[in-house]
């Protein structure tokens, strides 16, 4: 469980969060529907790892342990993804080497006992990956992410968590900058990824993923506060009369 109490947060004196409360329980998949600017990258990148901003009061738990504490890759460790709002591009990395890298160390840190793939044994493993993501082999070959389409960046995300196996996977407006085909294939993918052993936190502003990916409870947010959680019942409310009545 991620247990987020009282967390504030600043960044050149700007506050962005206040005495924000959030608890995510594994198994269970949570939408935070926030407007924009309010405050939603600067949650998921302070729960991934970020020193831009200055967290002045909090505590944020993952399990037992304090997260504020770990690195970030102890902080992967614990089965923490980001899927970042704007991917980015890393040239001079092959895409085969970047998922065989972190798939090695998955490995190790999950079943020290079995040897790491080679880059031949990987490239037949992953294949299976890449026909259910309709991903072309070749894309292998190319540099990690660049010029690659938002569809096809999200897809190798997805790519990621499924060879890594987080159990916390933020997505940070992963509904945002894609056509109607590339949403629903991304959605598709989401609930092929998602079971009982995987959280999915979806940070959004836009509801239409709600149609598709059922959630467990809903956060809404203003003024950098939790002002509403509730479930299904308040998706209808939204849809029917907008975020207006909520706020006003
Ligand atoms: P959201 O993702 O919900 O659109 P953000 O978390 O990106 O919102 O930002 C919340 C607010 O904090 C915005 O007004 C943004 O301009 C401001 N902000 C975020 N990061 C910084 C920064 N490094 N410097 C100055 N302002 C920032
Ligand atoms: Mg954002």
């Amino acid at each position: 469980m991620i247990k987020i109490e009282n967390l504030k947060a600043q960044v050149e004196s700007k506050k962005i969060l206040k005495w924000v409360s959030l608890d995510f329980e594994i198994g269970k998949n949570y939408c935070l529907l926030w407007r924009n600017g309010s405050g939603k990258s600067t949650l998921s990148s302070i729960l991934m790892w970020n020193p831009k901003y200055e967290i002045t009061e909090w505590t944020i738990k993952i399990g037992k342990k304090n997260l504020l504490n770990l690195s970030p890759s102890e902080r992967s460790k614990e089965g923490l993804f980001l899927s970042f709002q704007n991917v980015p591009e890393i040239a001079w990395i092959k895409l085969s080497e970047f998922l065989r890298t972190i798939y090695n160390i998955h490995l190790k840190n999950t079943k020290p006992e079995v040897k790491e793939l080679s880059p031949f044994i990987f490239k037949r493993f992953v294949k299976k990956y890449l026909e259910e993501l309709s991903i072309d082999e070749s894309f292998l070959n190319r540099d990690l992410n660049v010029w690659f389409s938002g569809g096809e960046k999200r897809k190798i995300e997805i790519l990621q968590m499924k060879l890594i196996n987080p159990r916390y996977i933020i997505l940070d407006e992963i509904d945002s900058g894609l056509d109607l085909d590339a949403f629903r294939d991304v959605v598709r993918l989401l609930e092929w990824l998602n079971d009982e052993t995987n959280t999915l936190i979806v940070i959004t502003h836009y509801f239409k993923i709600l149609d598709y990916i059922d959630m467990d409870k809903i956060y809404i947010m203003q003024d950098w506060r939790i002002i509403k959680e509730g479930w299904k019942e308040l998706v209808e409310v939204i849809k029917n009369n907008g975020y207006k009545n909520l706020w006003d």
